[in-house]
């Protein structure tokens, strides 16, 4: 069973688990997808029904960050840990090497997907790319079919949420890949084009604060941070 923060429901698996179940999904016929929803995400399906639906569609919801976590404690359905997003990749990248499965990166700009595959490749030995494309294209057809023609086993989908969780949706199955894991900017850090916070940052619960003053132009974004707390507060009210 799920458990639901203001509409979203989170699978409650620690890290451990989710990438045992990562493994099992790509062992699984048909094609499977996993999302890693933030406060700020959550927000976004409070207002927009095909994100939520898509979010709430994925066969594994992991809770990207500490807000998640906090949320459901604050809810009375406590949630074991959080599981980012881009640590579950790297987890999964070690089973996928040692299986020798493929991989297909999709998203971010042209260079900074190239440049992560080639990072990967060096880091990962025996994982295999089958393909890159960058995340700036304007009709889906052509690009499923290129991640088709590559064989992938797995795809990383970057084109930032809801996008990319609408995008595994509508396409995933015939992408013909059995995983598809939706990542945000994790490209631009499997580059080295951005730095993730520091541990001191995210153990005190303050990658959000680190983030926002190296990229100040998130501030926008970020102002559903404070409205998540106060939707969950009014939610725990009612309860
Ligand atoms: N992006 C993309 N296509 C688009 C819009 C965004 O490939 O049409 C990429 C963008 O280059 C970045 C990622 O999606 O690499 C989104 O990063 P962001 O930091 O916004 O995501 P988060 O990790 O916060 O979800």
């Amino acid at each position: 069973m799920r458990i639901d923060v203001l509409g979203v429901g989170f699978d409650n698996v620690t890290m451990e688990e989710a990438v045992a179940r990562g493994v099992e999904l790509l062992h699984s016929d048909g094609a499977h997808y996993v999302v890693t929803p933030n406060p700020e995400i959550v927000e976004v399906c409070r207002e927009d029904p095909a994100a939520a639906e898509a979010v709430n569609g994925a066969d594994l919801v992991l809770p990207d960050g500490v807000g998640v976590v906090k949320g459901a404690r604050m809810l009375g359905t406590p949630l074991k840990e959080k599981v980012p997003g881009i640590e579950f990749a790297a987890h999964f990248m070690e089973r996928m090497a040692e299986e020798g499965k493929s991989l297909y990166l999709l998203g971010a700009k042209p260079d900074v997907a190239a440049q992560a595959a080639e990072n990967l490749r060096r880091q990962y030995a025996g994982l295999r790319i089958a393909g890159v494309h960058d995340g700036y294209f304007h009709e889906d057809a052509p690009v499923v079919e290129e991640i088709a023609q590559s064989g992938a086993d797995v795809v990383f989908v970057c084109l930032g949420a809801p996008k990319q969780e609408k995008w595994m949706r509508k396409n995933g199955a015939a992408t013909g890949a059995r995983v598809l894991c939706g990542l945000g900017g994790s490209l631009d850090v499997f580059a080295g084009v951005v730095e993730r916070a520091p541990k001191f940052w995210s153990d005190h619960g303050l990658e959000w604060f680190y983030r926002l003053c190296k990229e100040p132009r998130r501030i926008g974004r970020m102002m559903k941070l404070p409205l998540f707390l106060v939707h969950v507060k009014q939610e725990r009210r009612k309860k």
